[in-house]
């Protein structure tokens, strides 16, 4: 993903005043309701396992390895899965196999809550100060594999303890391999061939969570911008979900910078309103944390409580907001 375009951003700035004008008054859910745990320690192994695989680059083993590995976890735990595979063209020409794995839970409830996090990674380093190291692909144990593990530990949860629940997760591909500071139709590829070719066929949800860059020990969320145009009540309850998870410090209250990605395009073509839980810093020259689209992009920024901390606050909005 990158940093919205300022021609988008202005357009929102322009909505974001007028909505000032209005006080909030959305009533929060505040009954007592019982919440799966979240496995924590699982959620850190998936990440460790998809990180095992290497860097996740279209076209190589290890991508293709990756898809049938999510099918799997999905299949095992007793989700209806399907893949979607598709051909989409790289920035610079390159032709990109894709493959989009949606698994269903519960698919016969009619009120569906939509589960993303795109699991590629990117195939170039190009953030990296050190100029040698710029062409090596990205590990992607936060960008790409953070997402992926919290979704199937999500998944874990829900089987669990039998939650009654409609919930699709969406496992996208090609999110990362866009251009620096070109088109920004070249990037999110799988959600936008998604969004354009549903499957299931005509597939409607209520509200979409997206989860990218979500495990990273220094990560905090704010609420992203374009969410909050697009969703803001889907924002509002879920950072007071955070809070009732005691998850305020890691979810401030503040509004953080616009970001392109895969929830933008579902929003604009699949029209579902959807939100995205993404960690942006105020204090790096990126806008992003420092290991992103570099080397450091590994094991050793992955926090098992952060990806808890995301895990239970999803889990809470479930079950408060969408579970029967
Ligand atoms: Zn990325």
């Amino acid at each position: 993903m990158r940093l919205g375009l300022l021609m988008l951003l202005l357009m929102f700035v322009a909505v974001a005043c007028k909505e000032e004008k209005k006080a909030k008054v959305i009533r929060l859910e505040e009954k007592k309701v019982e919440v799966p745990s979240f496995d924590g320690a699982l959620a850190y192994r998936l990440v460790a396992e998809q990180v095992a695989y290497g860097p996740r680059v279209p076209g190589t083993p290890a991508h293709d390895s990756t898809a049938q590995w999510i099918v799997r976890q999905m299949r095992k735990r007793g989700l209806t899965v399907h893949v979607q595979r598709f051909v989409a063209t790289r920035h610079d020409g390159v032709p990109l196999k894709g493959q989009n794995i949606v698994a269903r839970y519960m698919p016969k409830l009619p009120n569906r809550l939509l589960l993303m996090a795109h699991w590629d990674t990117r195939y170039m380093s190009d953030m990296e100060e050190d100029e040698s190291k710029r062409k090596l692909p990205v590990l992607g144990a936060d960008d790409g594999a953070s997402g992926v593990a919290v979704l199937i530990a999500l998944a874990d949860a829900l089987v669990r303890d039998s939650v009654a629940a409609g919930v699709d997760f969406v496992f996208f591909d090609l999110e990362d391999q866009g251009a620096p500071n070109g088109d920004p139709n070249s990037w999110c590829l799988g959600s936008q061939y998604w969004s354009n070719n549903r499957v299931p066929s005509g597939y409607r949800a209520t509200a979409g969570i997206l989860l990218d860059m979500v495990g990273s020990e220094m990560a905090i969320f704010r609420r992203e911008r374009y969410s909050e145009q697009f969703a803001p009540h889907i924002n509002e309850k879920v950072w007071h979900m955070a809070g009732v998870a005691g998850y305020r410090p890691y979810f401030p209250d503040e509004v953080g910078p616009p970001i392109l990605d895969d929830h933008v395009f579902v929003n604009q073509l699949a029209r579902i309103p959807s939100i995205n839980i993404i960690y942006t810093s105020p204090h790096t020259p990126k806008g992003f944390g420092t290991h992103w689209h570099t080397q450091k992009d590994n094991m050793d920024i992955i926090s098992k409580e952060k990806l808890r901390a995301v895990g239970l606050t999803v889990l809470h909005y479930i079950m408060h907001y969408h579970a029967r």
